[in-house]
C-alpha cells in the first residue's frame, strides 16, 4: 500500500479578499440563514451538513494524516507562520464578518482583538519547543520520552470567541503532527468557516476542514471510531455529554468548560485605580467569556467606593452595533442568552437587590442588546451570582471577613479562573493559592498568554491548552527503552 501524499494548496502566497469574497467563499446558498444579532438582518447563508459529510471529512483527514506526520517539524512551522501572515493580509474582512455574525464590535478588545489574537497564537504555536529525549540513562537502562502524533483531532467550538478559540484548538494539533475536523457553533458558523478557508489558502488539502451543522454533527464527532482526540470547549453540559458518547472509543479529551469566575477586592485597594480593570474583566465581549467575571466580592470597608467607582467607568463605555467604530460593547449573540441574562437580573431585582446602572432593557429596540448592568445587595446564594449569566450583568456581594469571601469563592461546583484585587501582592497571593480555579489573576482577570497553560478544574473541565502543555495535549507519549 502507498502512503497518501499531502496537497500542496494551488495558492501559497497571502491573498488579500475584500469582505464581499470571502463571505462569498464561504456562502451555501441553500444553506441556513445566519442573522445579525445587532440588526436581524440576515449575514449570510451557512452550510447546514449532515452527520453523514462529517464521516467523509474525517475519512478525508484520515487519508492524508500520516503524510501530513511525516513532514519535517520545520515544515509545519513554516506552514503555521504562513497561515498567520495569511490571517493579517485577511484580517479586515475576517474581523469585519465576525462583528456582523458574533455581534462584537470591531474596536475595543473584540473583533479586530480577536483576528489579532488568531495571527499571534498561530505564530507563538510555531515558536513553541516540545522538550523531550532522554529520561534515564544511568549505564544499565536507557530510556526515552518522546510525544507522537494522536492522529485525526476533532475540534468543537462555541459561539463567543468562535476564531481565536478555533485557532487555539487547531493550531497545536497541526504542528504536532495530527490532521483536525473543526464542528463550529451552529451560532457563528460563517466566522469560523471563513478563518478556515484563509488559513486554507496555505494548508495542504484536507488537513484542515470546517464541518458547520448542527448538535448531531458535533455528537457524530465526539463518538466516531476514527477521531482519536477530541479539543472541546463549550458548556459543562455538552463536556458531559462528550465524556460520555466518547467513552466507546476511549478518545482523549481536552474539555474548557463553563466558568463562573470570582473576584476577591481586599480592603487595601485603591478603588478608582482597579476599576476599569475590575470592569474590562466582567465585561469583555460583553460578558460572553469563559473566564470572565462573573461575580464580585468587595471586602466591606470598600464596598460603597467600588461601586461608585465601577459605575464611572462603566457609564463611559458605548454599547451598540459592532461596525460602529465608537462601540466597545455589543449585543448578546443569540436571543436565548439574552433570556438568561434577564431572567437572572429580574431574580437578584425580585430579591431585593440594588441594580446600580442598566437592568431596563428596552422591549422595543431591534437586536439582542441587553444594557450594561451592575447589582449590588444582593445575597450570595441569589441565582445571578450562583448562575453563569453570560453577559452584561455583574453581580456584587459584600463581604466582613477574607475567610467568608474564600469560602463563597469556593462554593461552585466550577473552577475556571479567579482573581484577587489587592495593593499588598504577597496578600493576594496567599489568597490565591486558596482559591479552586485552573487560574487565579492578581489585579486583573482573564488576560491568557500563548505561552502560558489555560484549563479548568472541577467541572471547569479538565486538560490544559497553550504552550508547551497544550502542544503535549494533542500527542501521545511514547517511551523508547533500550
Ligand atoms: P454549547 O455547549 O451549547 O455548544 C458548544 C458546541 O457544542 C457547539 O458547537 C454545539 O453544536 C456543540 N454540541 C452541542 N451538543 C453536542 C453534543 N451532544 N455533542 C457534541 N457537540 C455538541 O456551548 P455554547 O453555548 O456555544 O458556549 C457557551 C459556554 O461555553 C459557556 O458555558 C462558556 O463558559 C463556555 N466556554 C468555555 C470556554 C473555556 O475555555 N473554558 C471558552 C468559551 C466558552
Amino acid at each position: 500500500m502507498t502512503t497518501p501524499t499531502v496537497t500542496e494548496p494551488v495558492t501559497t502566497t497571502a491573498q488579500t479578499p475584500t469582505y464581499e469574497t470571502l463571505l462569498a467563499a464561504v456562502t451555501d446558498p441553500g444553506g441556513r440563514e445566519v442573522l445579525d444579532p445587532a440588526t436581524g438582518e440576515v449575514v449570510g447563508r451557512a452550510a447546514d451538513r449532515s452527520a453523514d459529510d462529517l464521516d467523509a471529512a474525517v475519512a478525508a483527514a484520515r487519508a492524508v494524516q500520516r503524510a501530513w506526520a511525516a513532514r519535517p517539524d520545520a515544515e509545519r512551522v513554516e506552514l503555521l507562520l504562513r497561515a498567520a501572515e495569511a490571517v493579517e493580509a485577511a484580517a479586515e474582512p475576517l474581523a469585519e464578518l465576525l462583528s456582523r455574525e458574533q455581534g462584537k464590535p470591531l474596536n475595543g478588545p473584540n473583533a479586530r482583538f480577536e483576528v489579532g489574537a488568531c495571527a499571534a497564537w498561530l505564530r507563538a504555536t510555531a515558536a513553541t519547543e516540545l522538550p523531550g529525549g532522554t529520561v534515564l540513562d544511568d549505564g544499565e537502562t536507557r530510556a526515552e520520552l518522546h510525544y507522537r502524533p494522536v492522529g485525526v483531532v476533532g475540534a468543537i467550538g462555541p459561539w463567543n470567541w468562535p476564531m481565536m478559540i478555533t485557532i487555539w484548538q487547531v493550531a497545536p494539533a497541526l504542528r504536532m503532527g495530527n490532521t483536525v475536523v473543526v464542528k463550529p457553533s451552529e451560532y457563528t458558523p460563517l466566522s469560523v468557516l471563513a478563518l478556515v478557508h484563509v488559513l486554507n489558502g496555505v494548508l495542504p488539502a484536507d488537513v484542515l476542514t470546517a464541518v458547520a451543522g448542527g448538535r448531531e454533527v458535533g455528537a457524530r464527532l465526539s463518538a466516531h471510531p476514527d477521531i482519536d482526540k477530541l479539543v472541546f470547549t463549550g458548556s459543562t453540559a455538552t463536556g458531559q455529554a462528550i465524556i460520555r458518547s466518547s467513552a466507546d472509543t476511549v478518545k482523549r479529551l481536552t474539555l474548557e468548560l463553563g466558568g463562573n469566575d470570582a473576584g476577591i477586592v481586599l480592603p487595601d485597594v485603591d478603588p478608582t485605580a482597579i476599576a476599569e480593570g475590575l470592569f474590562w474583566g466582567a465585561f469583555i465581549n460583553t460578558g460572553q467569556t469563559c473566564a470572565a467575571l462573573k461575580r464580585l466580592y468587595v471586602h466591606t470597608d470598600v464596598h460603597d467606593e467600588v461601586c461608585a467607582a465601577l459605575v464611572e467607568v462603566a457609564k463611559t463605555m458605548p454599547m451598540g452595533r459592532g461596525l460602529d467604530e465608537a462601540n466597545v460593547l455589543g449585543p448578546l449573540q443569540n436571543r436565548a442568552q439574552y433570556e438568561i441574562v434577564a431572567r437572572l437580573v429580574d431574580a437578584a431585582r425580585d430579591a431585593g437587590a440594588t441594580i446600580l446602572l442598566g437592568g431596563d432593557p428596552d422591549p422595543d429596540a431591534p437586536g439582542h442588546f441587553y444594557p450594561t448592568t451592575l447589582v449590588a445587595d444582593v445575597d450570595d446564594t441569589n441565582p445571578l451570582v450562583a448562575q453563569e449569566q453570560f453577559g452584561p450583568a455583574l453581580p456584587i456581594v459584600r463581604y466582613d471577613d477574607v475567610e467568608q469571601a474564600v469560602a463563597m469563592a469556593n462554593r461552585l461546583d466550577v473552577g475556571l479562573g479567579a482573581s484577587v484585587w489587592s495593593s499588598d501582592r504577597d496578600a493576594a497571593r496567599t489568597v490565591a493559592a486558596r482559591l479552586e480555579a485552573g487560574t487565579v489573576w492578581i489585579n486583573s482577570h482573564g488576560g491568557v498568554h500563548p505561552m502560558v497553560p489555560f484549563g479548568g478544574v472541577k467541572k471547569s473541565g479538565y486538560g490544559l491548552e497553550f504552550g508547551v502543555e497544550g502542544l503535549k495535549a494533542v500527542a501521545v507519549p511514547q517511551v523508547v527503552n533500550g
